[in-house]
């Protein structure tokens, strides 16, 4: 395992912020996780994970040693006539094991296809697009213990997922390494296209069988023409999340509001849409210096050059500030911020 000091960190966060890391280092099996591990706790530093930085926001320098977890592999655990368990290593990119599992027969995967980042990151926020979340596919997370290196497995029901969320942002934030998920997905076809783009897609093309190759290639289609590439608008996916609100108060602000996009939960919760919410406050296609808001998606803040992380946070707590005066809405970031003492 090779330690890097004073790291930059700029091809290591998709919204290309100019942050660096104290230390680095990037572990591709389960041995070099280990050193890294008793290296911090010898050198009494905190342990940053990392997996291909889709989701951070680095608001400054990060004093730890920031660990990639690169360790790779997909192991078929258990086949019958209609299921297979799959255990994928945490540094398997997500979209390409999306792709392994539908060349080889494996089904469940299809809508989250092109969501960028590791294996190891997707149960943290429960990955979920296009109707479908990790959590309905996910039998159990396997992770190192950061404090002792102790391997622990979470089943489905400890790792208590919700929307873009899990016990690893809350009772386990920080103490963790996932090293491993095992999935469990359909050898029968079957698809799911309740999502009203999907289902559009598929109702205004009658001649195409909604198959699940089909639904991967819809996905892949919508989000390539729909969402900015960060290689060429660099930016960490949706900024905020679509806050949930009691079946009353979304009752309130409807009929005020008719026009706002509501999502019902069931359990008398609604989830608004936030990326309505920030058009409606006068937000998309604002540029403030070398970071804005996209012209095209109100929810994605785009780094355009040089601008920091403590900037992008400037402008993103303005955005909050006027959604909350004119709704009384309390928006909230999705990404994990790193760096200065937040
Ligand atoms: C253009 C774009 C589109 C996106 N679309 C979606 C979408 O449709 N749906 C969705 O849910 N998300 C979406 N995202 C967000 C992002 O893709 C996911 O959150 C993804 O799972 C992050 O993976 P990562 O490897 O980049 O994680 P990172 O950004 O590297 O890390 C994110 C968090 O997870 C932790 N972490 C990462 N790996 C591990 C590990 N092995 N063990 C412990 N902790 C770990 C990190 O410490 C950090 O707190 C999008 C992002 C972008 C840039």
């Amino acid at each position: 395992m090779k330690l890097y000091h004073d790291k930059l960190m700029y091809e290591h966060n998709t919204l290309a912020l100019h942050a660096r890391a104290d230390t680095f280092a990037c572990v591709t099996n389960d041995a070099e996780l280990l050193e890294a591990l008793a290296w911090a706790r010898t050198a009494g530093v905190d342990v940053v994970v990392l997996g291909q930085g889709s989701n951070i926001i680095l608001a400054g320098d990060v004093q730890a040693l920031v660990v990639q977890q690169a360790v790779r592999g997909i192991e078929v655990l258990d086949a019958s006539d209609t299921d297979v368990i799959l255990r994928v290593a945490a540094g398997e990119n997500w979209h390409k094991l999306v792709q392994w599992t539908l060349q080889n027969g494996y089904y469940g995967l299809e809508n989250l296809a092109l969501i960028p980042g590791t294996v190891g990151a997707s149960p943290i926020q429960n990955i979920g697009a296009y109707g479908v979340e990790l959590h309905s596919l996910l039998l159990r997370v396997h992770a190192r213990r950061i404090a002792d290196d102790k391997p622990v497995t979470l089943d489905n029901a400890a790792c208590q997922f919700g929307y873009r969320d899990s016990v690893f942002k809350r009772e386990c934030k920080d103490q963790l390494v996932i090293t491993a998920i095992d999935i469990k997905l359909s050898r029968r076809p079957s698809v799911n296209i309740g999502y009203p783009a999907l289902a559009a897609f598929f109702a205004d093309r009658p001649h195409i069988e909604p198959t699940p190759q089909a639904v991967f290639d819809a996905v892949v289609g919508i989000r390539s023409s729909k969402l900015p590439d960060p290689s060429v608008e660099p930016n960490a996916g949706s900024f905020f999340k679509n806050p949930s609100l009691r079946s009353e108060a979304a009752a309130r602000l409807l009929a005020k509001h008719p026009d706002l996009p509501c999502f019902s939960q069931g359990s008398g919760s609604v989830k608004v849409s936030a990326a309505w919410l920030i058009e409606q406050c006068g937000w998309k296609g604002h540029r403030a210096g070398d970071q804005g808001v996209h012209p095209q998606h109100a929810l994605v803040l785009v780094n355009y050059g040089s601008g920091s992380g403590a900037q992008l946070l400037t402008l993103a707590n303005k955005i909050v500030a006027s959604v909350y005066e004119k709704f009384g809405v309390a928006l909230e970031i999705e990404p994990r911020i790193y760096g200065f003492n937040l």
